[in-house]
């Protein structure tokens, strides 16, 4: 660690808002505070899932960010990419780059990040601290039985795609920030949070294990992040724009706007996945279960050259070709 230029040291610092006792946590044999953490009676019958996802200050989040639900939000997009493999949370290391180490600061950022990591039953057992430009990058790890992971490569042809909960929200709320549209007060309040504090569909994805095919989170768009799965696949999608879901404040919008949030947003955290369409009934009993609305979208096609992904309106038409290109470029590669 690189000493932080102020009164809080570094040892002070960690024991205060990062280290606590350890409880009967099954892996952890050795937590914060000597060189390394200590890992024990890992599953044999398990794969480690190990993700990394750094955010930094002017990049991932505004300087006056809210300290609490940043401390959410790093641990969050980690947990969400447990979450799409179908890996159930074990622990995280976090390493820090703070300008200076304030107390107003680290207080609410340690106790919005450990209410989540309590919540999952993810404890954080190592990192590092270092003076520096404000930069968080947690490594996540988790455990999934065996050959079961979900991988964006194992979609099959026939399969359904289903989205979780609603997706475009988030990016609601950044163009409202960035001024490129106007929300009212309670339209701000309803999809702000939905921005900044992002929940990670842990428990379906663990409940997606040997019934879904593939998964991805929705973190940089729903069509480009569908794009992984195609591509890694090698096969191609028909999407039903119209029926992708979203909430009753971006319904309310025109369906321009709808459709450039819901396909083109990021940040939502949602899971996409594609399961056979035997798995229907399975899925909407899960979806009754976890009190998550899951919703269909569309359908895995056979791999062609021509259209990747075919976007077609709520009457079953192909949109027309230019309309379609100006959502599908919101992913470069494909453009
Ligand atoms: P070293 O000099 O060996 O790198 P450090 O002084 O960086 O050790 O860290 C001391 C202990 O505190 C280690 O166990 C480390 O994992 C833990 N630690 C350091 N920074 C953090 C942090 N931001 N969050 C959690 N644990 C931390
Ligand atoms: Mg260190």
């Amino acid at each position: 660690m690189t000493a932080l230029n102020n009164a809080l040291g570094e040892f002070d610092l960690i024991q205060r808002f990062f280290k606590r006792k350890l409880t009967g946590q099954p892996f952890i044999a050795l937590g914060i505070g000597d060189d390394c953490a200590l890992l024990e009676n890992l599953p044999e019958s398990s794969n480690w899932a190990i993700s990394t996802d750094m955010l930094v200050e002017g990049r991932h989040f505004l300087p006056n960010a809210d300290p609490y639900l940043l401390g959410h939000k790093c641990l969050a997009v980690n947990l969400s990419d447990l979450a799409a493999m179908g890996a159930k949370p074990i622990g995280f290391t976090l390493a820090l780059a703070l300008p200076h180490a304030k107390v107003e600061w680290l207080e609410p950022f340690s106790k919005g990040l450990l209410a989540l990591a309590d919540e999952h039953q993810c404890t954080l057992f190592g990192g590092d601290t270092t003076a520096g430009p404000l930069t968080i990058s947690i490594t996540v790890f988790g455990a999934v039985p065996k050959g079961q992971a979900l991988k964006r490569s194992q979609a099959k042809v026939g399969d359904d795609i289903w989205v979780s909960h609603n997706v475009g929200d988030a990016r609601l709320a950044l163009g409202a920030l960035r001024q490129e549209w106007a929300l009212d007060t309670q339209e701000l309040a309803l999809v702000t949070p939905r921005m900044h504090a992002p929940t990670p569909r842990v428990a379906l994805g663990q409940s997606l294990l040997n019934h879904a095919h593939a998964a991805v989170d929705v973190s940089d768009g729903l069509l480009g992040d569908l794009s992984h799965i195609l591509r890694q696949s090698q096969v191609c999608a028909e999407i039903m724009i119209d029926q992708v879901p979203s909430s009753e404040t971006l319904q309310s919008k025109s369906t321009e706007l709808r459709r450039l949030c819901t396909l083109m947003g990021g940040d939502d955290y949602e899971l996409c996945f594609t399961a056979p369409s035997s798995e229907a009934a399975y899925i909407h009993q899960i979806s009754s279960q976890l009190q998550l609305k899951l919703t269909k979208i569309g359908k895995i096609t056979p791999s062609n050259s021509t259209s990747f992904i075919r976007l077609m309106d709520q009457d079953g038409e192909p949109l027309p070709e230019k309309l379609a290109e100006q959502y599908l470029k919101s992913f470069d590669h494909f453009k």
